[in-house]
C-alpha cells in the first residue's frame, strides 16, 4: 500500500507572527518556515507504518511555492520514499488545495491518504475533510492511534472528553493529532540521504482544476491588549474591587 502525506509550510511554530502593514494576513517576508507540525506527525506515522510492513511507499505532497521543497526534503530526510512539488504562487484556501490534492490522489492511487489535522499559519482544519468528500473515501480526522489490518483502518479519534473508535474501509483520509506520536529527528546522515530522492516539480496550473479562491479575508487584526493582572492582599480586598471597580457583585 502507498500512502500519501500531504504537507504544508508554514511560518515555524516558534515564531512570534505580526499582522501584515495591510491588514490582509500576517507578515512572513523574511520569516522562518517550517512543515506544519501536524504534517510532521503524519509523515512519521506513514513511515512507521512502512517500517511495520503495512505501507511499501511513503510519497509526500506540498502545493506551494519553489523554495516549499524544503519541507518535502525535511520529509524525506524523516524516512519518506519521494515527493512531489504543485507549484503556485497564489495562496490556495482549503477547497483549491483539497481539487489539487484529489488530482494527486487519482495520479498516485495510494491506499491511505494521512495528513495534519490543520496546518497552524490559518487554522482552517478543513482540507482532509473536503479532500475525503470530494474523493467519496471515508475520514477519521483528529487521529491519536491507528491500526490497520484486513484492508481496514481502525482510527482513534479526539473528541471532547474521550475517544472514538471508527473502523473505515481503505482507501481513506486521515487526519493527525498531536498524540498520534512523536516524530523523529532526522539524522545528519539521512538528511544526506534525502538529497538524493526522488522530486518531482509539477504546475498547479497544469493539473486542471479549479484553484479559484471563493473565501475573502475581510481583515486580519492582533488581538486586543490585555490589561496587566495585580495582587491583592485579601479575599476582602477583592470582594471590594469586585463591588467597586468591576461592579459585578
Ligand atoms: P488546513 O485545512 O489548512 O488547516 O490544513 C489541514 C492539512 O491539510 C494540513 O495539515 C496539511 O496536511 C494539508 N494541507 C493544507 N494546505 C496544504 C498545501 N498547500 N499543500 C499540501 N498540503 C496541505
Amino acid at each position: 500500500m502507498k500512502i500519501l502525506v500531504p504537507v504544508k509550510r508554514v511560518v515555524d511554530y516558534n515564531v512570534k507572527v505580526r499582522v501584515a502593514a495591510d491588514g490582509s494576513g500576517v507578515e512572513t517576508q523574511g520569516l522562518k518556515m517550517s512543515l506544519n507540525p501536524f504534517d510532521e506527525i503524519a509523515v512519521e506515522e506513514a513511515i512507521r507504518l512502512r517500517e511495520k510492513g503495512v505501507a511499501t511507499e511513503v510519497v509526500v505532497v506540498t502545493i506551494g511555492v519553489q523554495a516549499a521543497q524544503d519541507i518535502l526534503r525535511t520529509s524525506m530526510a524523516m524516512g519518506a520514499d519521494r515527493a512531489i512539488l504543485v507549484k503556485t504562487d497564489d495562496t490556495l484556501e482549503p477547497r483549491a488545495v483539497a481539487n489539487a490534492l484529489k488530482a494527486i490522489v487519482e495520479r498516485e492511487q495510494p491506499g491511505l491518504v494521512c495528513m495534519g489535522k490543520q496546518a497552524i499559519d490559518d487554522d482552517m482544519n478543513a482540507t482532509g475533510q473536503i479532500l475525503a468528500a470530494k474523493l467519496g473515501w471515508p475520514q477519521g480526522t483528529f487521529a491519536s492511534a491507528v491500526t490497520v489490518a484486513d484492508g481496514r483502518i481502525e482510527v482513534a479519534r479526539e473528541i471532547d472528553g474521550g475517544t472514538e473508535v471508527v473502523s473505515l474501509a481503505l482507501p481513506a483520509v486521515v487526519t493527525a493529532d498531536l498524540r498520534l506520536n512523536e516524530p523523529r529527528y532526522a539524522s545528519l546522515p539521512n538528511i544526506m540521504k534525502a538529497r538524493k530522492k526522488p522530486l518531482e516539480t509539477l504546475e498547479a496550473t497544469d493539473l486542471g482544476v479549479d484553484l479559484a479562491s471563493r473565501l475573502t479575508i475581510v481583515s486580519v487584526a492582533e488581538p486586543t491588549e490585555r490589561k496587566e493582572g495585580i495582587k491583592l492582599g485579601s479575599a476582602a480586598e477583592l470582594v471590594e474591587k469586585l463591588k467597586t471597580e468591576a461592579k459585578v457583585i
